[in-house]
């Protein structure tokens, strides 16, 4: 009940981090408002289920129509809500929306669908197995604010597709996003209590994962993560968690500078760096280190931060002053212990007080924060090592391990490398990117999360997996029921011999020894 309390005093505002006007003010959702829509959601599910995959992908194919129709004015509302540049919408959250729909509209049926299972065990071979996908049936959803339509969108596509009812907890500082992701999903025919918004904090988010979910997908902190890991313990809820990262950036001694400084560039300042894969930590073979910390430093200079409506912006501001704060302590921390400001470093307060300069740094060590926490940031921490099996020991030397980056003229080293890092994906000679391959898995080992969401594995995250099996003989007493005795411990071993034995003659004594079971009939 102290819950309830503390809900309903609840405010949050959805405000442009570039410019401080609000754009918005919500009451947060009630206790009992959110048990209310849960009632909703699961009255509505059956029905939903029951339509069937093909015509809820038609509902999909509608969707994709028109948030291709609504592009620029759902990325522009992105921008003002998030703060990142207007093309980076587009890109990362539009784009990326666009092709999960695709996804699920050419695959869903194929991945849903029931499955045959053969029975290689000879005694099981009168049997007909079938994997069958079942709804969990109300999914919720809380979702962070860097990512405030794709992550919500991604996720909630796989759970409607998958015929479940959706409940979604966005971040407090991008409601406006997810209530716009309900809209279109209305719009194109999904009924409104299959796909349910209800906003609020952190203790809304708690609220929903004591109302009566079947499965959280939660995206976020780490240490936000471990009390949603508590809480859904207290009553086995199963949970998917997309946490953190601190995804390391190997730079191998055949690298093609050019072309890799401007990928970390890239790779550090995208979203100013709020992203959960974004490079946090990069590691440059001695030989090209101090030429790739030339070539970062200039093409950081270039990079033009600004509000994200400005077409020419390239970073935009951090999604507010605490984030900024929390940058700026991880920062003076690298800087107290020793590490090269090579520029940035600073606030732009001119700009506003969200706005921090791209940084990069060097002669970074693992004994600073810049090395070990998330900084969330628009900061590349750079640091030389001297052979392979350094970097991935670097590289592996963290509680996190959600995405990783290796970098080379030759592919299969750095594919050889990948396979030794300690991630949920790796990608050579790119970062970041992964998210909008909508056919890849997403998610991270160790601290950064259990579960997977995009692609098949995402979608296999959304159902309930039965088996389903069926004799053919339903008239026949099955040879192992009861009525045990020496004659069937006999032909038991014979059988074991039939299918086992190593060696051929041993098989034949066994099938004979086993045959009469075939005439057994159960003596109970
Ligand atoms: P956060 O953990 O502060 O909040 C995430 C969501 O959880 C918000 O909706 C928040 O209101 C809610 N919440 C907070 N406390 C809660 C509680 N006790 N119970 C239930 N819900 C609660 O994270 P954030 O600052 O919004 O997002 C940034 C973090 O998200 C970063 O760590 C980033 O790496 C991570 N992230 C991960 C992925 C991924 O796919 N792995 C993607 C994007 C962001």
């Amino acid at each position: 009940m102290a819950t309830d309390v503390q809900i309903a005093v609840c405010k949050v505002v959805s405000a442009n981090p570039a410019t401080g006007e609000i754009l918005r003010e919500f009451e947060c959702t009630t206790q009992a408002q959110v048990h209310a829509a849960l009632a909703r959601a699961r009255a509505a599910q059956p029905d939903w289920n029951e339509r069937g995959v093909r015509k809820r992908i038609a509902i999909l194919r509608e969707f994709q129509r028109m948030l291709h129709e609504k592009k620029s004015e759902i990325a522009r509302l992105i921008t003002r809500e998030a703060g990142k540049p207007y093309v980076e919408a587009l890109l990362t959250e539009i784009l990326v929306v666009l092709d999960a729909t695709r996804f699920y509209v050419d695959n869903g049926y194929r991945l849903l669908r029931e499955e045959r299972v053969p029975h290689g065990n000879l005694a099981m071979k009168a049997k007909a197995g079938r994997i069958v996908r079942e709804p969990y049936g109300v999914i919720g959803i809380i979702s962070p604010w860097n990512y405030p339509f794709s992550i919500p969108a991604t996720e909630g596509l796989a759970a409607l597709v998958a015929g479940n009812a959706v409940v979604v907890k966005p971040s407090e500082f991008t409601s406006l996003a997810a209530l716009e992701l309900a809209w279109l999903l209305h719009e194109a025919g999904v009924p409104k209590h299959v796909f349910q918004v209800v906003i609020g904090d952190g203790a809304v988010g708690a609220g929903l994962i004591n109302a009566d979910i079947d499965k959280l997908v939660f995206t976020g902190s780490v240490p936000t993560g471990k009390r949603i890991a508590q809480a859904a313990a207290s009553r086995l809820l199963p949970v998917i968690l997309e946490l953190g990262g601190k995804d390391p950036m190997l730079v191998l001694n055949d690298a093609d500078v050019e072309v890799v400084s401007s990928g970390a560039v890239w790779g550090a300042f995208v979203n100013a760096g709020q992203a959960c894969l974004s490079v946090e930590r990069c590691y440059v073979h001695r030989s090209l280190y101090e030429p790739f910390l030339e070539a970062c430093v200039g093409k950081t200079r270039q990079l033009r931060v600004g509000d994200g409506m400005a077409a020419d912006t390239d970073v935009g501001p951090l999604i507010h002053e605490r984030q900024v704060r929390n940058v700026e302590s991880d920062v003076e921390d690298a800087r107290s212990h020793g590490a090269r400001v090579l520029t940035g470093g600073t606030r732009l307060m001119e700009l506003g007080p969200n706005f921090y300069a791209p940084t990069v740094l060097a002669d970074v060590t693992h004994e600073m924060r810049i090395m070990r926490d998330e900084t969330f940031g628009p900061v590349l921490p750079v640091m030389p090592f001297d052979s392979d099996e350094e970097a991935v020991r670097l590289a592996n030397d963290s509680e996190y391990g959600l995405a990783a980056s290796v970098w080379t003229r030759d592919r299969a080293r750095g594919e050889a490398i990948a396979r030794r890092i300690q991630a949920g994906t790796v990608m050579v000679n790119d970062a970041v990117s992964c998210f909008g391959i909508s056919e890849a898995p997403h998610g991270g080992v160790k601290a950064s999360g259990v579960g997977r969401t995009h692609g098949r594995f995402g979608l296999d995250e959304m159902v309930r997996i039965k088996y389903v099996d069926s004799d053919r003989l339903p008239g026949v007493k099955k040879v192992w029921w009861y009525g045990y005795g020496q004659a069937f411990t006999r032909q038991m071993e014979g059988f074991l011999d039939l299918q086992f034995a190593r060696n051929w003659g041993q098989r034949l004594r066994g099938a004979l020894r086993s045959a009469g079971v075939y005439a057994r009939k159960g003596k109970v």
